[in-house]
């Protein structure tokens, strides 16, 4: 028996060894990963550090040279991108993209049975929008899934949609918060770090239960790595019951002339079925105007509204 244990221990050593050698000679020849292509920016980013994804088992440092790249005119450039670790480096170059004239649509509250009826309509045009969703609804909640396996976006909006409770206290909406992005961990796989609040950041609905709540969470949010989106345009559909589609073509395209990038405001819910019916005139609109649509992503346009609260 004590020679087993003897020999066992052994072997134990020696595996040991063994894997440990493996892994260094392993890390050894490693050089980092650069796994973007291409990058989508609005005019006037000049950094994209944020938007590369490197791969690697060491501390790198990415190097990104954007000399190429006229950042304030629409095109497609180049630039060349480096990610060097103590021992190793490797280059590339990447295409990137500066837009203008940029479309986002966002629907809030889903998913609903008019979801599909969306992605159907998205489908048809070949348009990714973003989705900032809750968990109201749990019969549809494989169509989370179904939007993200299809390249939209997935934000998050609530756990529990109840003004009354979320604006509270800071404690009640960092939970609903970690609910709502947990459950859409579980659906899609990645966390996702869009937000839109409930209300907008500009709501005032949260100065009856906090005062200044909005300007703290704001600022935490941001703290905590999360981007929360704003609109700049609303299509109005939730401003009652159930809004005309033409009031809702009307609002959705009631834009100035330099507006380049518009966020627009749509609701996806059971009740919101002439939203649906919008959606065409309201897409032929915008392509008709040279938009291109595009779902949220690290490179997106930012709106903030004005915080009264
Ligand atoms: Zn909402």
């Amino acid at each position: 028996m004590k020679k087993n244990i003897f020999i066992l221990i052994i072997i134990s050593i020696f595996m040991y060894f063994f894997i440990n050698k493996d892994t260094y000679v392993s890390n050894e020849i490693d050089v980092p990963y650069i796994v973007t292509n291409k990058v989508s920016i609005v005019k006037g980013r000049e950094n994209i550090d944020d938007l590369i994804e490197v791969q690697s088992y060491h501390d790198f440092t990415l190097y990104v040279d954007m000399s190429g790249v006229n950042v304030n005119k629409k095109g497609l450039y180049y630039a060349n991108v480096a990610a060097k670790t103590k021992n190793t480096m490797t280059s590339k170059i990447i295409e990137v993209e500066v837009l203008d004239k940029v479309v986002y649509l966002t629907f809030d509250d889903g998913p609903s049975l008019n979801t599909q009826k969306i992605l159907n309509i998205l489908d048809k045009y070949n348009i990714k929008a973003t989705f900032f969703v809750t968990a109201e609804n749990k019969a549809y909640d494989y169509m989370i899934q179904n939007a993200f396996k299809q390249g939209h976006t997935i934000g998050l909006h609530a756990y529990i949609h109840d003004y009354a409770y979320l604006y509270l206290s800071e404690n009640n909406y960092f939970h609903d918060l970690e609910n709502i992005s947990k459950y859409v961990e579980e659906r899609i796989g990645i966390k996702s770090e869009y937000i839109r609040f409930p209300g907008g950041s500009s709501n005032t609905v949260s100065k009856k239960y906090n005062s200044k709540i909005m300007s703290r969470l704001a600022k935490k949010v941001t703290e905590k790595g999360y981007i929360y989106y704003d609109w700049n345009i609303s299509s109005g559909d939730a401003e009652s019951i159930e809004v005309s589609s033409k009031d809702i073509i009307k609002n959705s395209t009631n834009i100035s002339e330099d507006m380049d990038y518009i966020i627009l405001l749509f609701h996806d819910s059971a009740s919101k079925k002439t939203t649906v019916e919008s959606l065409d005139a309201i897409i032929r609109y915008y392509k008709d105007r040279g938009y291109v649509f595009k779902n949220i992503d690290k490179g997106s346009y930012i709106y903030h509204q004005k915080i009264l609260n």
